[in-house]
Parts: structure tokens; C-alpha cells; sequence
């Protein structure tokens, strides 16, 4: 099974792998810069050959970069709108470098000019970075559109509008757009996949919207928020409203069996204050103990 879970790349780049081995995961997620911040110095290749020397030596199989939570591919504000473009290409571009396949990215929100116009602009957005100079070279990393809870103006939650963007996409470049499934988001947005008839559902309302064979990734979250809320609150796996039985199926399910999963679960736990990988240690063993082999 490929799990692991999102890692801090505090002290390096690299050293999301020995936080891997400790938590005998071959799966990683991690950020390329802080998070928080617009700035991306470019890797240099001593921090580049420290990335894949410790890859090589590790039993990682599967990394992915999440962009950052500035990033709006569908801002109408002309700064946001091209810092977006620009951080992409950045990313993208530092995704080949290290050797990552996938960089995955929150579709934005469009702020008050419409969904359709919104949606507009994400594929034209996504087609800049794809073919930007900074892209050129690295026609391997493809970009994953992740599936939102839906607050606000945010696009995204119904797969329709992720179906929207690949189909404003210039078909050249639709191979190098794929999606990530996020449980709780999907959950939060009003897909319930808690059965196996509405996990079936849900799946086959992906394949109608984008196609299944684009679903690249799963975030396995639970959500603090009932079905249908439209927050996007993030719980201890078995602990919110998708509750154990429900991962049990994600899982499992023969259509999504072998994608990576990733946990982007709270990294604390309030009540019995555990710190930090304690509690992903508690998170990564519970999807273990669901798991059928
Ligand atoms: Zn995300
Ligand atoms: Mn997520
Ligand atoms: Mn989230």
C-alpha cells in the first residue's frame, strides 16, 4: 500500500525522508518553500543532489508537492492572478529538478466573477505554467487539481467544475492535468461515500465529470464538519463524521486501492496532547489496521 502523510521541510528539503523512515511510510507530501510566503529561492544543486541521494537511499516510493496557500489560479485580482501563474511554474519547475512527478495544487476561488469565468481563468492559468520556460524541460511532472469543500467562492467541490477546467484546457496539454481527491473536502462538499452505494456513486460522478483514470491521489482526512457543510475542517482518521467504516471502504475500493494516500490529519491532538508524528504515527495505524490485504 503507498500511505505516508504530509511532512515538514524544517531543516532541508531532504530531511522529509528520515521523518519517513521513522514513521515507515513510502509515501510523502511536503511544501517546496514556506507555505506562507510568495518567495521561492531557486534550489541549488547541492540542495537538489541532498533531495535524490537521500530518496535513492530511501524506501519512498511516491512524493508530491503541495503548492502554496496563496496560490489563486482563479483571482481576479491581476497580482494574485499572475503571482499564482508565477508560483506554478516555480513549483512545477522545482518538481522536475527533484525528480517529483506530481505537484498538487488548490484550484482558488473567484472572488465574486463567477464560477464559469472563474473556471476560465484556472485553465488559462494552468496553461501558462504548463508551457512556461520554467515547464520547458519538464513535461514529466503533472499538475493535480484537488477537489474543495466549497466555503465561500472557492471552485472546485463539485467534480463538474474539475471536469470544467480540463475541458478549457487546449487538449495538448490535458495529459498533464490530473486530481486529487480530498475525503474530507469531497465529504465537506456533500459526496457521501460512507456505503459502499454511495462510495460507488462518488466515484462514478468523478468518472463522468473528469474520468477516473485522472484520479492520481487521495488525501485521507476525516472532517470535523457533517456532510455537506462546506467546511473544510480536518479530524483524526475514524474520529469525525466519515468515521472508521467509511476509510474502510476508500481504502479498499478495487478503484482506488492503488493510488498513494496521504494523510493531512492535525498533527496535534488536543485532548491527550500528543505532539507532532505521534499523532501521525496513531493516524497512519489506523488506515493500516482498515487495510485488506
Ligand atoms: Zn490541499
Ligand atoms: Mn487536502
Ligand atoms: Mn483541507
Amino acid at each position: 500500500m503507498l500511505l505516508g502523510c504530509h511532512l515538514s521541510i524544517a531543516g532541508g528539503l531532504h530531511r522529509v525522508f528520515e521523518q519517513a523512515q521513522k514513521l515507515d511510510i513510502n509515501a510523502v507530501q511536503l511544501f517546496s518553500h514556506n507555505a506562507r510566503s510568495w518567495r521561492l529561492e531557486p534550489l541549488t544543486p547541492e540542495e537538489v543532489e541532498r533531495f535524490q541521494q537521500a530518496w535513492r537511499a530511501s524506501p519512498v516510493e511516491y512524493v508530491v508537492i503541495h503548492t502554496s496557500y496563496l496560490i489563486n489560479l482563479a483571482s481576479p485580482k491581476r497580482n494574485v492572478y499572475y503571482g499564482s501563474i508565477h508560483a506554478l511554474r516555480k513549483e512545477i519547475e522545482r518538481a522536475g529538478q527533484l525528480g517529483i512527478r506530481h505537484v498538487n495544487t488548490h484550484v482558488g476561488a473567484h472572488l465574486g466573477v463567477g464560477v464559469e469565468e472563474g473556471l476560465r481563468r484556472v485553465a488559462r492559468a494552468l496553461a501558462q505554467a504548463l508551457e512556461s520556460e520554467e515547464a520547458e524541460g519538464h513535461p514529466d511532472v503533472m499538475v493535480l487539481l484537488e477537489n474543495d469543500a466549497g466555503a465561500g467562492t472557492s471552485l472546485g467541490a463539485r467534480f463538474e467544475e474539475l471536469g470544467a477546467i480540463l475541458d478549457n484546457l487546449p487538449p495538448r496539454l490535458r495529459a498533464r492535468v490530473g486530481v486529487c481527491f480530498d475525503t474530507c473536502h469531497g465529504f465537506a462538499a456533500g459526496y457521501d461515500f460512507r456505503t459502499p452505494e454511495g462510495l460507488s456513486q462518488t466515484l462514478k460522478a468523478m468518472d463522468r465529470a473528469f474520468g477516473l483514470e485522472r484520479l492520481k491521489l487521495v488525501h485521507v482526512n476525516d472532517s470535523k464538519h457533517p456532510l455537506g457543510s462546506r467546511k473544510d475542517r480536518h479530524e483524526h482518521i475514524g474520529r469525525g463524521h466519515i468515521g472508521l467504516e467509511g476509510f474502510r471502504l476508500v481504502v479498499n475500493h478495487p478503484k482506488l486501492r492503488a493510488l498513494p494516500f496521504i494523510l493531512e490529519t492535525p498533527k496535534a491532538d488536543d485532548e491527550a496532547e500528543k505532539l507532532d508524528s505521534e499523532m501521525d504515527v496513531v493516524n497512519l495505524n489506523t488506515i493500516r489496521s482498515l487495510r485488506a490485504d
